[in-house]
C-alpha cells in the first residue's frame, strides 16, 4: 500500500458462495495465519524480486501467498514460478490504485485474475499512464510555483519502471538545495510538510486522479476472472460507520470481499469488518502487506491476526 500517500496513517456483486470448497479451516485461521494475501515485489514498491518475495514467505511459513503488486501483473509468472519450486501455493492477484469520491488511492484487489489476459494488462498500462502523466502535471507545477526539482531519484524510479508518486515529488523539492533556504523560511523543509501544504487535495500543485473508479476496478477484475476485495480499509478510511458504509456502496458495484484481517488494524475494527462481512456474505481476507525485510511497517510475512474469527477466503484457497 505505500506506493502513495496515506495522509492518515492509523494504522468483499458477484456471488462467491457457489462453488466454494470447504476451507482447510484449522490450518488457515491459525494464529498467525498460513495465509498471506497481500506482498510487493519490485515490479512496484516492495524491495525483493518476486522470487525473493515467495522465497521469504516460505521461510517464514506462509503457505497460500498473493503477490499483490499496485497495478501490474508483471510479477506474478515469476512469483508462480518460484511457488512450485518451494512448495507454497501462490495465487494471482493484482492491487489497483482507485479514486472513490475524495480519495484518491482507494486498494482493490484482484485475486485469480488471469494475469495473461490482454485487456487486463492494457487496462492496467493506461492508468500507470495516467498516474504518470498526472505525476508530471504536479511537477510543473511547482516548478511554476518557483520551486527546483531534484529530478535523480524521480528519474531513477522511472528507469526501473516504478510508479512516480506524491512523496518522491515533495523529495525532490526538499532535497533541492536551491529551496532550501525559502523552505525553511516556510516551516516546510520536512517532506511531509511539504507535501500537506502543495501537494493534496485543494492545495496549489494538486492534480486529481479520476480514473479508475472502484467500480471500473471491481469490473476489470472480474472481467479477467478474478474476485474483488477491497484492500486494508481502516488506512484510507477513519471512522467505523464510513467504513460500513464505504463496504455497503461497493458490494452495490459487486464487491466480493473485504480485507478484514491487516497488519495495522485493531482488534475492534477487525470484528466489526468481519461481522459486516458475514451478514453480506462477503469473503474476508488478510495480509502482512509485505514490502520487504527492511520495510518500516511491512516487513515481517504472517504478522497480523484473525482475533479468533474463520477467514473466509472462498474461491481463493479453493
Ligand atoms: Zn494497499
Amino acid at each position: 500500500m505505500t506506493a502513495i500517500l496515506r495522509p492518515r496513517s492509523r494504522g468483499c456483486g458477484r456471488s462467491t458462495t457457489s462453488g466454494r470448497k470447504p476451507l482447510p479451516s484449522r490450518r488457515l485461521s491459525a494464529d498467525p495465519p498460513t495465509f498471506d494475501l497481500q506482498s510487493h515485489s519490485l515490479h512496484s514498491d516492495g524491495a525483493l524480486e518476486p522470487h525473493g518475495v515467495v522465497l521469504a514467505a516460505a521461510g517464514a511459513g506462509v503457505e497460500l501467498l498473493a503477490l499483490s503488486d499496485h497495478d501490474t501483473v508483471d510479477g506474478v509468472q515469476q512469483a508462480l514460478d518460484a511457488a512450485s519450486e518451494l512448495g507454497v501455493r501462490v495465487v494471482t492477484a493484482v492491487e489497483i490504485s482507485s479514486v472513490d469520491r475524495s480519495m484518491q488511492d482507494l486498494h482493490v484487489l484482484g485475486y485469480l485474475v488471469d494475469h495473461h489476459d490482454s485487456v487486463l494488462r492494457d487496462r492496467l498500462r493506461v492508468w500507470r499512464d495516467d498516474r504518470e502523466r498526472r505525476a508530471e502535471a504536479m511537477g510543473a507545477a511547482l516548478r511554476e510555483l518557483g520551486y527546483e526539482l531534484d529530478e535523480s531519484e524521480i528519474a531513477r524510479r522511472r528507469n526501473e519502471g516504478k510508479p512516480i508518486g506524491r512523496p518522491h515529488l515533495a523529495d525532490a523539492v526538499v532535497r533541492h538545495p536551491a529551496n532550501a533556504a525559502r523552505l525553511q523560511q516556510e516551516g516546510l523543509a520536512e517532506r511531509s510538510a511539504f507535501l500537506e501544504a502543495f501537494l493534496i487535495d485543494g492545495k496549489p500543485a494538486f492534480k486529481p486522479r479520476t480514473t479508475p473508479t472502484v467500480s471500473e476496478s471491481i469490473a476489470a477484475i472480474h472481467d479477467a476472472g478474478g474476485v474483488a476485495v477491497w484492500a486494508h480499509p481502516f488506512w484510507d478510511v477513519d471512522a467505523s460507520p464510513e467504513v460500513l458504509e464505504t463496504i455497503d456502496r461497493f458490494r452495490e458495484w459487486g464487491l466480493d470481499g473485504v480485507e478484514c484481517f491487516y497488519a495495522t488494524h485493531t482488534r475492534e475494527q477487525t470484528l466489526l469488518v468481519a461481522d459486516r462481512c458475514a451478514e453480506l456474505g462477503l469473503l474476508t481476507t488478510g495480509s502482512s502487506d509485505f514490502h520487504g525485510p527492511e520495510h518500516r511497517l511491512f516487513s515481517k510475512f504472517r504478522a497480523f491476526s484473525t482475533y479468533g474469527r474463520e477467514p473466509s477466503l472462498g474461491p481463493i484457497a479453493a
